[in-house]
């Protein structure tokens, strides 16, 4: 069984890797490590496609909330059909608890060129099968509430990716730490977050230097060549910019529309009623977001019940930083002072006392 198992996985994986070409590649998929699987439940939804036991259809929405959405609101995903047939075999990121939602499959993500990805505005990239979703967190870091969302995703042994603005970074570099300690995957989101399509190409273009250069510094490591654009707003002559700098843009398949809800339970409803429509997707939320950051532990618990497979993004390099925005945005971080000395050699402990 778990052989035949296997044997479906590699071949699922080989017809993703050979699809995707060079932009994608899996670069971890099941292992040894079996969780549970869902219990198969009827009354599915006719309507869907999707017929493995292993992937169930969230619960209902409310039906005001559903009659409130045209069914044409959200594109669509031809041909990407779950056949049923893989296993839900899980890479458990925390071997022990069998119970966590868990990371299904690692894709490693080739940026050269700037590919786009999110069919909300990019359609050349369709690389998650069915039932799969991409966790992403917008706009932090931030004191509480980034926590919580880390918090959230420890709990279920899940990876995200992050794509936090300069500016906060610089505030609150601590705590974007964390989230690079903890393993999720960090973009960057530019410096102020201005919608930068009604700026200059000089003025556009510094505030995603200054932005790139201000997380990096403050995460105290390479980013991921990965970009978001603030509100998703992009210009072609963006977009190839960053095409020259081989940053991969990150648009999204779901909006959950978070920074607009207040009621945590309420984010839970709008992520889960557009996944259900959609059936996959690279989720916009925000670690930003108070609402999020309380509603998230139920929306994995809804994604693990409902059969739904976390894919975690890894870059296959690191953004190359200018070293005029490094210089710049170090010596910002610094107080506007040129001393570039590390502090072990600035302060020094020459006498302790214990109490
Ligand atoms: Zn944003």
């Amino acid at each position: 069984m778990l052989a035949a198992a296997g044997a479906l996985a590699v071949a699922a994986a080989s017809f993703a890797a050979g699809r995707m070409g060079r932009v994608v590649e899996p670069i971890a998929k099941a292992t040894s490590e079996k969780v549970a699987e869902p219990v198969p439940k009827t009354g599915m939804d006719p309507a869907r496609t999707l017929k493995s036991p292993a992937f169930q259809s969230p619960p209902a929405p409310t039906p005001s909330v559903a009659a409130a959405a045209p069914s044409n609101s959200f594109h669509s995903f031809p041909g990407a059909e779950w056949t049923g047939e893989a296993p839900a075999l899980r890479t458990q990121t925390c071997p022990g608890n069998r119970a966590a939602l868990g990371i299904s499959r690692v894709v490693e993500i080739d940026t050269a060129g700037g590919p786009g990805f999110g069919f909300e505005q990019f359609k050349a990239h369709d690389f998650l099968e069915a039932g799969e979703v991409v966790l992403t967190f917008d706009d932090g870091p931030w004191p509480g509430n980034t926590p919580a969302v880390l918090a959230a995703l420890a709990a279920q042994c899940v990876k995200a990716t992050f794509f936090p603005i300069g500016k906060h970074a610089t505030w609150h570099p601590e705590i974007l730490k964390q989230v690079v300690a903890q393993g999720h995957t960090v973009g960057s989101h530019t410096w102020s977050h201005v919608d930068l399509s009604k700026k200059s190409m000089a003025d556009a273009q510094d505030e995603i230097e200054r932005g790139i250069s201000a997380v990096a510094i403050s995460a105290g490591r390479p980013l991921a060549p990965f970009f978001r654009f603030p509100a998703l707003r992009h210009t072609s002559e963006l977009t190839a910019y960053l095409g020259q700098r081989n940053i991969g843009i990150f648009s999204a398949d779901l909006d959950s529309f978070d920074f607009k809800i207040k009621k945590p339970d309420q984010v839970v409803l709008s992520v889960m009623t557009k996944l259900k429509r959609l059936g996959k997707g690279i989720i916009l939320m925000h670690d930003f977001q108070k609402s999020t950051a309380t509603g998230l532990p139920e929306i994995l618990v809804q994604l693990k019940v409902n059969g739904y497979k976390v894919v975690q993004l890894k870059p296959k390099d690191t953004v190359a930083t200018l070293p005029e925005y490094d210089a710049a945005m170090a010596k910002a971080q610094a107080g506007q002072t040129v001393d570039a000395r590390p502090t072990e050699t600035v302060v020094r402990t020459i006498s302790g006392y214990a109490n």
